[in-house]
Parts: structure tokens; C-alpha cells; sequence
């Protein structure tokens, strides 16, 4: 199975839009299933125009602390240990923030009495969902104020992988950002894209995510959607994309027929046949770099 990861550094650039246009796209030619590792704000499914999970469950990647307050003597060395600011003083004993406890087991281990044990917590909740297109696409949600998004991420993939045991690509749709879930979204990609728009935050944030897969020594290419909103930004990007010998795969005009096909929750390959010929190409590039 080869894994081709998209990503964007900046939030909101199109690239769940993108992706869903491509996954259907290679559809056609090869068995494949997508992994939606947006796990903060996952939205790929409704792109895709599946509004219902076959299936949607409970998972825990992560733990938090609970104090026996019987054991304890006070000592507050937990609390001074704490990075997290996660545990509070109360009536000279601690008190657990439970939002900001981000499961570190610091506490656990320095604590003389053997007042804290770490508890697993259902985090997130994963499951897949049937596309109308003959492939399936996994996703999961974290819950309000939990951490642990990387490990989501990692669940997320793994799941892909045991639905899609035939599978020949899986399509990654990664968080926007260059954090925990973006860093889980891209290890062990074959090949990357990276979408941007032609303004100075969407260039910067593409930079920065492009450390992220040089980091992992992965081939990546550019694709610069809505183009044509700044020409001037664009031939800067593509200047860049020359001299760090990435690939330009496409240049993608601003059209508002993109927020049409959002609203009615068909990818734009479906909802707008012109843009059929535009993804074939694509992945004919995509497909000689995996190939
Ligand atoms: S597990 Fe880590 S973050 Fe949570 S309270 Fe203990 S030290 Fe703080
Ligand atoms: S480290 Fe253990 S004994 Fe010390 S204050 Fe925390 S829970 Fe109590």
C-alpha cells in the first residue's frame, strides 16, 4: 500500500477539497481507502458527501492522573512538576485540572507515596464511513478539550490499513499546522502534497509544513490553488518550488463553483465535469512518483 499524504501548513487553503477531488480521481484506477487525519476538525467525509459513519466508537490514546488523597502527604512535589499547570492546590492538597492534564505521568513517577496512578480516558471517537464512490473513508474526532491528537492520528491510519487490507493508495488528509497530528499525518508517506494559496501566510505556513516532510526525507510536490487571486505571490512560489526542485503538480484558479460543490457536499471533480480532465492529470503525475 502506498501512502500519499496531503497537507497545507495553513488551515482553509482547500486542500480536504483537493484531496477528496483526487481520492475519487484515483478511484477509477486503483482500490483505495482515505484517511481522514484532520482529527480536530475532520470534515473529509462530508466533502465526499458521506454524512453517516457505518461505524463511530470510543477510543482512548490517552490517560490522566488520579490522586489517592488518603496516601498523600502533602509534600507537593506533583504539583511543582507539573509543566502542564495541571493540578491545583487546594486545602494544602492537589487538585486535578482535568482540560489541561495532558496524561505526562511526571507526577506518577515523582510522587513519594504512590498517591497517583494514571487512568485511560476515552479521548476521541474513530470509525469509518461508505462514500458513494466505492471507497470507504476512516476518521475520528477528538473530544472537546482532550489531548493526545497525534496518537488519534496514529489510530486513524492503523484503522485505514485494517479496512483497506487490498488497498493499493491510501489518501492521507492531514491537520492544518505543523504540530502532533500533522508530524503522525506524514511519517511514512511515500509522496506528499502540498496545497497553498498565492498570499504571504498561505507561502510561510507551506514553508514551515515543508520542513516537516523534509525532516522525513519525503518527495513532495506543490499544488497552488487559486492561482490567479495573486499572480505576483504565485510566480514567488513557484520561484521557490524551482530552486528546492519540488514539483509545481497544478495551478488551480479561483472559481466559486469549489464553495457550490462544498455546500451541496459532492467533490468538484463530480460536481463540475471541466475539473475532470485538471485531477487525471494529477494523478497521472502522482501516480509515476509511487509507481
Ligand atoms: S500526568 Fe502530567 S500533565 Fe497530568 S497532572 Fe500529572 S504531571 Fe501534570
Ligand atoms: S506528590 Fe504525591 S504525596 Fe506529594 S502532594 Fe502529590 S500526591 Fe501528595
Amino acid at each position: 500500500m502506498k501512502l500519499i499524504t496531503i497537507l497545507s501548513g495553513k488551515g482553509g487553503v482547500g486542500k480536504s477539497s483537493i484531496a477528496a477531488s483526487l481520492a475519487v480521481s484515483f478511484s477509477k484506477d486503483k482500490k483505495i481507502i482515505c484517511a481522514d487525519c484532520d482529527v480536530d476538525a475532520s470534515n473529509l467525509s462530508l466533502v465526499l458527501g458521506a454524512d453517516e459513519y457505518a461505524e463511530w466508537k470510543d477510543i482512548s490514546t490517552n490517560e490522566k492522573a488520579v490522586f489517592d488523597l488518603d496516601k498523600c502527604n502533602s509534600c507537593k512535589k506533583c504539583f511543582n512538576e507539573c509543566h502542564f499547570n495541571a493540578i491545583e492546590w487546594v486545602n494544602n492538597k492537589p487538585k486535578l485540572k482535568e482540560f489541561s492534564c495532558e496524561g505526562c505521568g511526571m507526577c506518577e513517577l515523582v510522587c513519594p507515596q504512590n498517591a497517583i496512578s494514571m487512568k485511560k480516558v476515552n479521548n476521541a471517537k474513530i470509525g469509518y464511513a461508505n462514500t458513494k464512490y466505492g471507497f470507504e473513508v476512516v476518521s475520528a474526532q477528538l473530544n472537546p478539550g482532550e489531548s493526545g491528537s497525534g496518537k488519534v492520528v496514529f489510530e486513524v491510519k492503523k484503522k485505514a490499513r485494517e479496512r483497506g487490507f487490498d488497498v493499493e493508495v491510501m489518501f492521507i488528509d492531514s491537520a492544518a499546522g505543523i504540530g502532533c497530528p500533522v508530524i503522525a499525518s506524514v511519517a511514512g508517506s511515500d509522496y506528499a502534497v502540498l496545497v497553498t494559496e498565492p498570499t504571504p501566510s498561505g507561502f510561510s505556513d507551506m514553508k514551515k509544513a515543508l520542513e516537516v516532510i523534509a525532516h522525513f526525507k519525503i518527495p513532495a510536490g506543490i499544488i497552488i490553488n487559486k492561482f490567479d487571486i495573486n499572480l505576483n505571490q504565485t510566480t514567488k512560489i513557484e520561484d521557490f518550488a524551482k530552486i528546492n526542485k519540488l514539483e509545481l503538480i497544478e495551478k488551480i484558479p479561483f472559481d466559486k463553483q469549489f464553495a457550490k460543490a462544498l455546500t451541496e457536499m459532492v467533490p468538484i471533480i463530480k460536481y463540475d465535469e471541466t475539473y475532470k480532465l485538471m485531477f487525471d492529470n494529477i494523478k497521472s503525475k502522482l501516480l509515476k512518483k509511487i509507481e
